[in-house]
């Protein structure tokens, strides 16, 4: 949760007033995190902040964890010039020296991986063990990264003309500003520094708003690393802003490439700006993605997945499994199976080990929650478990103060594809459920959404495997057969097709977006000719 102080006008210097909790001092005192004072929130190579003051906000109690301090105008146009020094510099080192530094901070990072992931379990809300797989993704991506550095290779090609060849060339782009979301404060940063810099490219970081402090923790350890191996801290710069800072970034035509993940909205205006001055844009952008259960399904690999991907990080996953249609035969069974699961849930303080239910991350995902409760009780659905927020009466008093709402089974009237609730992506624990007779009619409702991140298919049927993946089956850009939606391997590449944006990250070959790639013609022989035999030569 964000709220903007407004003495932050008067740029005077903030005191809490009054003690963290103990449960929040520790994990910032572990990650050095000053909490007495304003934290600045701009680094370029120095440690800077005076713009307006935002407060990092606990989404389990409403304790205000830190202050703030967001990046100015001036210190983000300052902060871009040194990222573009800093790339200069950093194109120049060769690609596996820069590999053996993304080794470095691999390794710094699994140092401070249990602090870090307790860091995002505290600012974000997501439970612990997901925190710390976060933070294991970013060293996973390192890893990658390291390998990436000796293998990012060019091509030669044979050229139709005699002494001629011709190469396929990367080369490091630029600046990359990598504008995230606030579901995964660290992972997402991760997976674009790592490609990134293995590249040769300075990248710009704006965290969300809400999780500064990740932001903070994450940007001090890859510093580190970075000053002890000569390299100039504006090669991963950071500043920490709203809307006003992401928005300047976008539009600045220094940035070479925006990798913007967030939702379709915010994305949508970030895409028409940024091809509007012919810079390169990655959008990771919103699920709305489907679990597909066939009458063959091992129902007890797929209950338990389905349970994860619609309630894992209170369905704050941009893969969370957000519709769920079952085979006419076995959704009875499913459905009662699935649901003894959701009675079991209880809302717990996310740091502890047997929390399975951590908190909304802001106020307003209540509302956006509860109204889609309102659309679905308006529409005539069945609302089969959840459908209200938790009164603070009904919470244990630790977590008052959190945003906390119980995950929700829904069946609607129908699967009415162009009704919002089959539709939209609602960013809470709220699980749509149609019933189907026919493979193709389930994939017909699979791909009738506009976005197209996640899907999955639970069959023990190697005929409906072939389905599936085909060209007729899923339109997502991950299609899972006995995996469930949510949670993705670093291999891959990962990302969305339609209006999740079509970007890729991660793995496969994701790497050659952070680089311009040159086609080189070079004549060895003695004599010049054009191609496809053109002759250009006076016949006099
Ligand atoms: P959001 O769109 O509100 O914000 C994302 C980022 O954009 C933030 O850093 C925000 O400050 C910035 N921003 C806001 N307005 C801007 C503007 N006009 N110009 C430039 N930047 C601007 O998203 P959120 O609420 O933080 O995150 C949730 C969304 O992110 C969900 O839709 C989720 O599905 C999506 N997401 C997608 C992926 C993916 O890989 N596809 C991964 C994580 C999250």
């Amino acid at each position: 949760m964000i709220s903007r102080s407004a003495a932050a006008k008067a740029r005077n210097v903030h005191v809490l007033s009054r003690a963290l909790s103990s449960r929040a001092a520790s994990v910032l005192n572990a990650l050095d995190i000053p909490t007495a004072k304003e934290v600045p929130g701009v680094y370029d190579g120095t440690w800077t902040g005076s713009g307006e003051v935002l407060e990092s906000v606990c989404p389990t109690t409403g304790e205000v964890l830190a202050r703030v301090q967001a990046a100015s105008p001036h210190e983000l146009q300052t902060a871009l010039a040194k990222s573009r020094e800093a790339y200069k510099f950093l194109r120049s080192v060769p690609a596996p020296r820069r590999g053996e530094i993304l080794r470095q901070i691999r390794e710094a990072l699994a140092a401070k991986r249990d602090e870090l992931g307790a860091l995002i379990s505290l600012e974000m809300g997501k439970i612990r063990t997901e925190g710390v797989g976060e933070v294991q993704e970013f060293v996973d991506i390192a890893d990658y990264g390291v390998g990436l550095s000796r293998m990012m290779n060019g091509r030669v090609v044979a050229s139709e003309r005699p002494g001629h060849s011709i190469l396929e060339v990367p080369n490091p782009l630029g600046v990359v500003a990598v504008l995230s979301a606030f579901n995964f404060p660290v992972a997402v940063y991760g997976w674009n520094l790592a490609l990134a810099f293995a590249a040769g490219n300075a990248t710009v970081w704006k965290p969300s708003p809400s999780t500064p402090l990740c932001s903070i923790a994450v940007t001090k350890i890859v510093s580190g690393v970075l000053e002890r191996n000569g390299i100039p801290g504006a090669a991963a710069s950071l500043v920490i802003g709203g809307k006003d800072v992401g928005e300047a970034i976008v539009e600045n035509k220094s940035v070479d490439m925006v990798s913007f993940t967030g939702s379709e909205a915010v994305g949508r205006q970030v895409a028409k700006v940024v091809q509007g001055r012919f810079g390169k844009v990655l959008l990771e952008l919103g699920g709305n993605n489907a679990s597909i259960v066939m009458p063959d399904a091992d129902l007890s690999l797929a209950v338990p997945a389905v349970f994860f991907g619609a309630v894992g990080t209170a369905g704050q996953r941009c893969t969370s499994t957000r519709r769920l249609y079952l085979h006419r035969d076995i959704a009875p069974s499913f459905l009662s199976r699935l649901l003894s699961l959701y009675k079991s849930l209880g809302p717990g303080d996310p740091l502890a080990p047997a929390t399975l239910l951590g908190p909304l991350h802001t106020r307003a995902a209540v509302g956006i929650y509860s109204s889609a409760i309102e659309r679905l009780r308006a529409s005539g659905a069945e609302l089969l478990c959840g459908a209200a927020p938790y009164a603070t009466g009904e919470l244990p008093g630790a977590l008052h103060g959190g945003n906390w709402v119980r995950p929700t089974v829904a069946v609607p009237t129908k699967v009415d594809l162009e009704h919002d609730v089959w539709r939209t992506e609602t960013f809470a624990p709220v699980l749509c459920v149609g019933v189907f007779d026919e493979l193709e009619e389930a994939i017909e409702w699979n791909n009738g959404v506009p976005q197209g991140l996640s899907s999955s298919l639970w069959t023990r049927d190697v005929r409906n495997v072939g389905k599936w993946i085909g060209p007729a089956g899923s339109d997502c850009g991950i299609v899972n057969v006995n995996v469930g939606t949510s949670g993705a391997e670093i291999g891959a590449a990962f990302g969305g097709n339609k209006s999740t944006g079509w970007g890729r990250e991660s793995g496969g070959d994701a790497w050659k977006q952070y680089v311009r790639w040159s086609a080189c013609t070079l004549n060895f022989s003695d004599d010049a000719p054009l191609a496809q035999g053109v002759s250009f030569a006076p016949t006099a």
